[in-house]
């Protein structure tokens, strides 16, 4: 099933992130892992990929095994920067001869030690032309991601949404979001593109913070920033794992209520192959979402 169907719906709706094993021995866990979050029946799942080789070569495995054992939708990503024409259009054939409707087109970041190397010579500098090539290659339902908080790299907002307002033109169906751990920002960013004429579904990407140490990866990752009423929640249980877990899964239970009250119907949670995480919100939600 395509996502932009699933979100042309009106029921409120959770899907989950998992990402794939770096190396051939962590595959099985991984599998039983995703298939542990696919028995919760989310409306989707998306399988990340690792740029430049790793991970990437089990993105398709995983999605694949999640659609034909539970019939759960996948969502492959792709991303395009450091690969060349030839390796994106045999992945993206490989993804059509798995079945997979869904891709979600990324860039991935620049390679460490790139970052100011000139670019003019690389097959691909910017997602927009992984959403071409997709939309061109079949019949794909495509999505791309956007940033409530600005992309690291871009000057500043306006610029940012002049680049997603093309992207979406290019051929996105829908857009996630970066993580975000206040919700006016995303409630901003959404006045601000809908505003500048981008009008595909967007859902908000939220990650459970379930231990002290994903804080300051989370930030160097996303540059979110973090409201008082989280980092006091961090300060406070940051010590006590199982106190850690719970306070984390409850924060992001309440975004979630908060984005549901407010309109959106899909949010996308970045799992991380935690199905206790995944459970425990899914539960925390359960008459809200009728399951
Ligand atoms: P782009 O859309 O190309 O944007 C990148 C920057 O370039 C922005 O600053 C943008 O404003 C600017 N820009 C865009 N077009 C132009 C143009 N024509 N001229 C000049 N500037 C331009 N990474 C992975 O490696 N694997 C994953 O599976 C993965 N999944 C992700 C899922 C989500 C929901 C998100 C939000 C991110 C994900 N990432 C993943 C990280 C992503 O690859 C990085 O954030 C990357 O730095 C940017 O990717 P993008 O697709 O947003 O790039």
């Amino acid at each position: 099933m395509k996502i932009k169907d699933l979100l042309a719906k009106e029921t409120l709706s959770l899907s989950f992130e998992v990402f794939p094993p770096k190396t051939e021995t962590g595959f099985d866990s991984v599998k039983t892992a995703t298939e542990e979050i696919a028995k919760l029946r989310p409306s989707f799942m998306s399988v990340t990929y690792g740029a430049g080789g790793g991970t990437s070569k089990y993105t398709l495995d995983i999605a694949k095994n999640i659609k034909e054992l539970y019939g759960v939708p996948t969502l492959a990503h792709l991303t395009c920067v450091s690969s060349s024409k030839e390796t994106v259009r045999r992945k993206i054939e490989e993804i059509k001869t798995a079945g997979i409707e869904n891709v979600m087109a990324l860039r991935g970041d620049i390679p460490a030690g790139l970052e100011t190397a000139d670019r003019s010579e690389w097959d691909y500098k910017h997602a927009i032309e992984l959403v071409r090539e997709l939309k061109s290659a079949g019949d794909f339902c495509v999505g791309g991601a956007c940033y409530p908080e600005v992309h690291p790299e871009s000057a500043n907002q306006k610029e940012d949404i002049r680049y997603l307002k093309e992207k979406v033109d290019a051929g996105c169906d829908f857009l996630t979001t970066q993580m975000f751990f206040d919700n006016n920002l995303l409630y901003n960013f959404l006045y601000k593109i809908r505003e500048a004429g981008i009008t595909v579904p967007v859902m908000p990407g939220i990650m459970p913070i379930t231990n002290a140490n994903q804080v300051a990866r989370a930030i160097k990752l996303s540059g979110s920033f973090m409201p008082q009423r989280f980092k006091s929640l961090v300060d406070k249980f940051g010590n006590t794992p199982d106190a850690m877990k719970q306070a984390g899964i409850a924060y992001a239970t309440d975004q979630i209520i908060d984005l549901f009250a407010n309109g959106i119907k899909n949010v996308h949670v970045y799992s991380m192959n935690k199905p206790d995480v995944a459970q425990k919100i899914q539960s925390n939600l359960s008459d809200i979402l009728g399951k």
